[in-house]
């Protein structure tokens, strides 16, 4: 099926959708700590992977993954259109994000990874035990 749009329109569609989706699951974490009263965190910190945000103190980086970028079966967001397109890079943003747990894990990182449904949820309660046992 042929695309509407040229491949440098759909890369600039796409990057606002991936921007103004990431920011708003940001925030909503940023609510989270403060109501948990989860401290130390950093946004922008330099470190392998560009975790949302890290705990440079104790050693925690957090995750903030969009389900469809990241390829949650947590509800049916697969285009139709140019599906093996949206396959391909799904399958790719996954591989990375293992390798990025991986790499940050044997560096004695604690990774977490949230799915953006979950946060959505308040689902962070893995942080919150990780934040108090380190503590
Ligand atoms: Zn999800």
């Amino acid at each position: 099926m042929a695309d509407t749009f040229t491949k440098e329109e759909r890369s600039q569609i796409m990057k606002k959708v991936k921007s103004s989706k990431n920011k708003s699951t940001e925030f909503k974490l940023i609510e989270l700590f403060k109501y948990y009263g989860i401290k130390g965190w950093r946004r922008n910190f330099k470190l392998f992977g560009k975790p949302d945000f890290v705990f440079p103190k104790l050693r925690i980086v957090v995750f903030a993954d969009g389900c469809f970028w990241h390829g949650h079966n947590c509800r049916n967001l697969k285009p139709e259109q140019n599906k093996e397109y949206w396959e391909q890079k799904i399958k790719r943003n996954i591989k990375r994000d293992q390798l990025v747990t991986e790499k940050l894990t044997t560096k004695n990182w604690t990774v977490l990874r949230f799915w953006e449904c979950q946060i959505r949820k308040g689902k962070i309660e893995e942080l919150v035990n990780c934040v108090r046992t380190k503590v």
